[in-house]
Parts: structure tokens; sequence; C-alpha cells
């Protein structure tokens, strides 16, 4: 009986440390992930020319969200959040054949039909894995419950260095204090955001089957082990 019970212990003991060798094995392969990105060299030339489009503008505009803008460009021109390869050079210009072209909708939801909580985004024209050219929209405000509400300079700044930054090849980061965490957004173009919410609960899953799989084994070679002891017992080892 004695024997029974360690023998328990010490199977439970061997899917205990399987287990936990698989979630370490699994944070090291996140941990050491690199940042997520759409594009590593997103554009082929420099400098990036951009036209910011405030002529063309709907009824709640403010012409202080040009500045907004402007500041994100220059944002990204200092540093941005540092997960840049190389350092960005815009050059705005007054043409509409720019490499970015940024505009501003009354309502992403009422123009796009993008789902709620979308404050901006990043639409390029890829070939053969850089960007040709692409388009930033903004929306100037949002509905909260059923009142329409304008957006601060504050909340256009933070909404321009994010889309600017899915510009400059950026995806989401999972990190609440990274620029390209989408708390402003919450789709784009590529949908990377998807990908990087589900990865985690995919992890747990696959790392959760392995378990359910040790633990069947073992206790499968436990039953035949009880069973052939028992069959040794009862039949004497004879040849049934
Ligand atoms: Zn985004």
């Amino acid at each position: 009986m004695k024997s029974i019970m360690s023998e328990k212990y010490h199977d439970v003991a061997i899917v205990i440390i399987t287990f936990l060798v698989l979630i370490s094995i699994s944070q090291v392969a996140s941990a050491s992930a690199e940042y997520p990105k759409l594009l590593d060299v997103p554009w082929d030339h420099s400098p990036i020319t951009v036209f910011i489009d405030d002529v063309d503008v709907p009824p709640h505009y403010s012409p202080t969200y040009r500045v907004q803008v402007e500041s994100a460009l220059l944002y990204w021109e200092d540093g941005g959040n540092s997960k840049l390869d190389f350092i960005p050079d815009f050059e705005v210009v007054d043409t509409d054949d720019a490499d970015i072209r940024i505009m501003w909708v009354e309502n992403i939801e009422e123009v796009t039909g993008a789902q709620e909580g979308v404050a901006g985004f990043w639409s390029p024209y890829e070939v053969n894995g850089v960007y040709l050219r692409g388009d930033i929209v903004l929306e100037v405000g949002n509905y909260q419950g059923y009142a329409w509400r304008q957006y601060g300079d504050l909340n256009m700044f933070l909404v321009a260095k994010h889309e600017l930054g899915h510009a400059l090849g950026l995806a989401h980061s999972n990190d609440r204090k990274d620029i390209m965490y989408p708390t402003y957004e919450e789709r784009d173009s590529v949908n990377p955001l998807l990908l990087s919410a589900t990865r985690p609960f995919l992890l747990v899953f696959v790392v959760g089957s392995m378990a359910v799989v040790v633990f069947l084994f073992v206790s499968w070679r436990r039953y035949k082990q009880k069973r052939e002891h028992l069959e040794m017992e009862l039949f004497g080892g004879s040849d049934l």
C-alpha cells in the first residue's frame, strides 16, 4: 500500500515537473521574440514624403490637428519608441502623390464601417515587401454612448504617433506603455492585433494539452503495471 502511494506521488511529481519545464520553455521563447513588425525595412528610399490634407477636412476638424501630426513626425525622427532599426526622415510636401497621405474624416465607423473604438488606421499599398505608398485616416471624434465628442489635441497626437508607427513598419505591442499598444484603435487593414491577442491563449492551450497527454500516458502505464501485477497474482503467470 505504501509503495503504491509513493508511486502515485512520483507520477504526480513527473506531471508537475513536465508542466513547469514546458511553461519555462515557452516563457523564454516569448521573451526572446523580437518586437512585432509589419515590415523590417518598410521604405526603400529616404526621405519619406508626407502630405497632410488640411484642406479637404470634415466639419469638426481643428487646425491644431495638423500641428499634432507634425509633432508625431518629429517624435519618430527623434527615435520614437526606439524599436526602429533605422532613423526615418520625413519631408512634408504639398502634393498628394506623397508616400504617406494623412487625412481626416468625421467618424471612421460611419465612413469605412470599421469597428467601434477605431480612431485611425494605416492603409498601405505594399509591393515586394516594401510600401509603395499608404494612407493614414484619422477621425476627429467619436460617440461615447449617444453623445459625439470631439478629440482633444493630446488624443490626436497619440493616434497620429501610433498610425505613423505602423507606416514605419511596426505592428502592435503587448506593452501597455508602448505607443504601439492598440488603445486608440483596435483594427488595422493587416489586423496584427488578432495574432498578438490570441498568441498567449494558444500557448497556454498547447502547454495544457501536452500536460494532459503526459498525465494520460503516466496513468496508462500505472494501470498496465497494476493489471500485470494482478494477473500475476490471479493466474500465477500461467499462459492464458
Ligand atoms: Zn494599430
